[in-house]
């Protein structure tokens, strides 16, 4: 079909205002943080932002009966073209559609529409005392649509799990035009074993089974107190035994996380006031709860892990936990600037590996980094064994640009032959799917199947999470990292 008759359509659906089809418009949702975003340009035939759950419905029975390709996007934030058109169609965006419906403050829910900012929701939540606790570092920006196609998360994933967690229930359109609802219609309940798991389904389907345009969340109570506790050490494998150690002692922390030598360098580089004792590793633990058990369990940390630290500062002082938290605020930002003509690239960057497999999987990426020639800056959620890397190239130079792929690939590897996945936050997109057989194994002849269940024309975000059909064994090639 010509873009004008497709634009032409849309907007006898939409009305003019909510079809975008200038090219400086589609350029602007050309491209996200991935690496391969940075190398290729995914323009799409027309954008939409549409706001009701009819004209979402309407778009897709059109698609459908006219075998258009469709890619939902809330911010565009994401790291692997997840929101991109890589196959051109219609990028529909859902960002502008951002009504909170209803905080239930009394059953501890809230509904919404899919465009609500993470951060603008928590602070209306604060009113009641409740929080929605996946925290992505994207939070100022990202959608709440977005991390339910997702499966988002951050750094207090530890204690509070990622987004399934909270997803009561969900309103979706199907791929053809229909309506559903899945965790029970007008259900209000918090807990439901009725039926089969559609929510879940839905939930981490990265847009590829349908358009979420309504989401129902359970809330928790927002803590009421918070410490930091800073601990420095000489040796990188005492620092997951000092993970285990507090948890063996019976404390759950909020977060957890690890910056090593090369993000400790990185930080005093980049920002050499904050100055960062020279160790092999920092681990920063954060605890939350009331104020006696967050008083008395910052005490008990100290106690357990300064048995293994060189040194350990507790501090409930919010002036100086903002201080010790410093460092691991500005590690993405200083990673890009250990060299003068580098840029931090997001490929191979966020693997999730068992807890006990931490320090040799570390350990291994400076090796390959090595072997690449390639500095790579090492932090992440230890707590939960979600290692982020940040590979540091020339962008501009190809053969970097080749070398950088190679070496994503490689850490992916690494990731599932230590018993791991190649991604714990920032999901598939279209730079992950040629792992999935080797990650899935049998089960993604399943996924492949419930998702020509649900998408027979494979219209819903194509070339997304899983690999073209056809691709039994999967490949290990760089192309897309
Ligand atoms: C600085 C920075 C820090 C980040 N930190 C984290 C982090 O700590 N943890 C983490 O998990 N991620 C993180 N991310 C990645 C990303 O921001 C999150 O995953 C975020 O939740 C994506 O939300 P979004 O609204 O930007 O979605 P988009 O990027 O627009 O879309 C993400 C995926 O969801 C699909 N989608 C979006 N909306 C819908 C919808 N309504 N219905 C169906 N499908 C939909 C898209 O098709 C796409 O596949 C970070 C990104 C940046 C740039």
């Amino acid at each position: 079909m010509q873009n004008e008759q497709l634009v032409k359509d849309l907007q006898a659906i939409l009305g003019s205002a909510k079809v975008l089809s200038e090219k400086l418009d589609l350029l602007s949702y050309s491209y996200d943080s991935s690496f391969m975003a940075r190398n290729n340009r995914f323009v799409p035939d027309v954008v939409i932002t549409p706001t009701s759950t009819e004209e979402v419905s309407k778009v897709m029975k059109y698609a459908f009966n006219n075998n258009i390709s469709v890619t939902p996007r809330g911010a565009g934030s994401g790291e692997t073209c997840g929101s991109l058109a890589i196959q051109g169609g219609i990028v529909m965006d859902l960002a502008t559609w951002d009504t909170i419906e209803e905080i239930d403050a009394e059953n501890m829910q809230v509904q919404m529409r899919p465009g609500v900012i993470h951060a603008e929701l928590n602070k209306r939540l604060a009113e009641y005392g409740l929080f929605f606790p996946p925290d992505p570092g994207s939070s100022q920006m990202c959608t709440v649509g977005g991390m339910v196609a997702n499966n988002s998360s951050g750094l207090r994933a530890v204690k509070y799990g990622t987004t399934e967690q909270y997803v009561l229930g969900l309103e979706v359109v199907l791929p053809n035009g229909e309506v559903i609802v899945t965790g029970g219609v007008n259900c209000r309940a918090i807990k439901n074993v009725s039926g089969l798991n559609l929510t879940k389904l839905f939930v981490g389907s990265e847009g590829t089974l349908g358009i979420i345009t309504k989401i129902r969340l359970r809330l928790w109570p927002k803590p009421k107190a918070r410490g930091i506790l800073m601990a420095v050490f000489n040796d990188l494998e005492q620092a997951p035994q000092a993970v285990l150690d507090v948890y063996k002692g019976g404390i759950l922390p909020s977060g957890i996380e690890i910056l090593d030598s090369s993000a400790i360098k990185a930080v005093n580089e980049y920002k050499p006031d904050i100055n960062l004792p020279n160790a092999e590793a920092i681990l920063l633990y954060e605890l939350d709860g009331n104020p006696a058990s967050v008083k008395w369990e910052g005490e008990e940390v100290s106690r357990i892990v300064g048995l293994l630290a060189a040194n350990v500062e507790w501090s409930t002082d919010p002036q100086r936990m903002s201080e010790l938290w410093q460092g691991r605020a500005v590690t993405a930002t200083a990673a890009a600037r250990v060299r003068e003509d580098g840029s931090r690239i997001f490929a191979g960057e966020d693997i999730s590996i068992p807890l006990n497999k931490v320090t040799e999987s570390l350990k291994k990426i400076k090796e390959i980094g090595k072997k690449y020639g390639i500095g790579v800056v090492n932090y992440g959620h230890i707590g939960d064994g979600n290692v982020h890397t940040a590979p540091v190239i020339n962008p501009e130079d190809p053969e970097e640009v080749k070398l950088g792929a190679a070496l994503a690939d490689e850490i992916h590897l690494l990731a599932i032959a230590m018993g791991g996945v190649t991604t714990g936050e920032h999901g598939v997109g279209a730079v992950r799917s040629q792992y999935a057989r080797k990650e899935h194994g049998a089960a993604l002849d399943v996924m492949q199947s419930i998702k020509r269940t649900l998408d027979p024309k494979n219209i819903m975000n194509p070339g997304k999470l899983l690999p073209e059909e056809g691709n039994k064994h999967g490949t290990s090639t760089s192309s897309g990292s």
